[in-house]
């Protein structure tokens, strides 16, 4: 029997408010979260869900801290990491926010001109303790494996999740064409995958990486 791990799971879209009805964001639907969730919950871990706005119902035991905006998200997950010993950050983060939002419905008129800033780097600004996995995802149109390699750097990460965009949308339930790329800069090429299946494939590397192929005894575990 291997140890529980206590998994955090970023997931789904955030949304940055122009005024009180209506937002900066996009498409995601939450489902890559949602298959990881529910993959790490049948191997036994426990889960922590920090969850955009989506209409998915989160897996049965996980449990669920719903945000909206990249902040809210940011602050919960500072919350959590303490406790945490794998951070998968899979949410589709909003890079961008308005510059300022404004409090009253903006009327509608001729021409209106957006001045849109970067949101914070999430994962790149959290507490980080020793021993502790970060994995991030990274959605390129061109240049994947380059550009995963540098967010790996960048935002100090364990595992880089890479996925090409083919011309389909990479939310929702379609396939995706995905590779990982590890801390040593090694490419794994998974080919056209379903969520599942990357969520079981990566679970793997995540289990592999945390017990280094030695079975932990859970009474020897210091996390249990
Ligand atoms: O959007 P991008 O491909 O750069 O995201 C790479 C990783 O960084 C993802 O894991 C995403 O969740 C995370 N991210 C973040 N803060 C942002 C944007 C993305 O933590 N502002």
């Amino acid at each position: 029997m291997t140890c529980r791990l206590r998994l955090l799971i970023s997931s789904g879209p955030t949304r940055e408010p122009l005024d009180p009805v209506r937002f900066v964001s996009n498409y995601s639907t939450g489902t890559m979260g949602a298959c990881l969730a529910r993959e790490a919950l049948r191997r036994g871990h426990r889960v922590t869900m920090v969850s955009g706005p989506t209409e998915l119902l989160p897996p049965r035991g996980a449990r669920v801290i719903r945000v909206e905006r990249t902040r809210e998200m940011q602050q919960a997950l500072r919350r959590e990491m303490p406790r945490t010993d794998v951070l998968i950050m899979a949410a589709a983060v909003s890079d961008f926010e308005p510059a300022r939002a404004s409090r009253q419905k903006l009327p509608r008129r001729g021409t209106l001109r957006l001045a849109l800033r970067a949101t914070p780097d999430v994962v790149g600004s959290l507490p980080r303790r020793r021993g502790q996995l970060v994995v991030g995802f990274a959605l390129e149109s061109a240049e994947g494996v380059a550009r995963a390699k540098q967010k790996l750097k960048a935002k100090r990460l364990d595992l880089v999740v890479g996925q090409q965009m083919n011309g389909t949308s990479p939310f929702g339930p379609n396939q995706v064409k995905a590779f990982f790329v590890n801390a040593a800069g090694m490419v794994t090429r998974l080919g056209k995958v379903s969520k599942p299946r990357l969520a079981r494939v990566l679970l793997d590397e995540i289990e592999q990486l945390w017990y280094g192929g030695v079975r932990l005894n859970e009474e020897v575990c210091p996390t249990c």
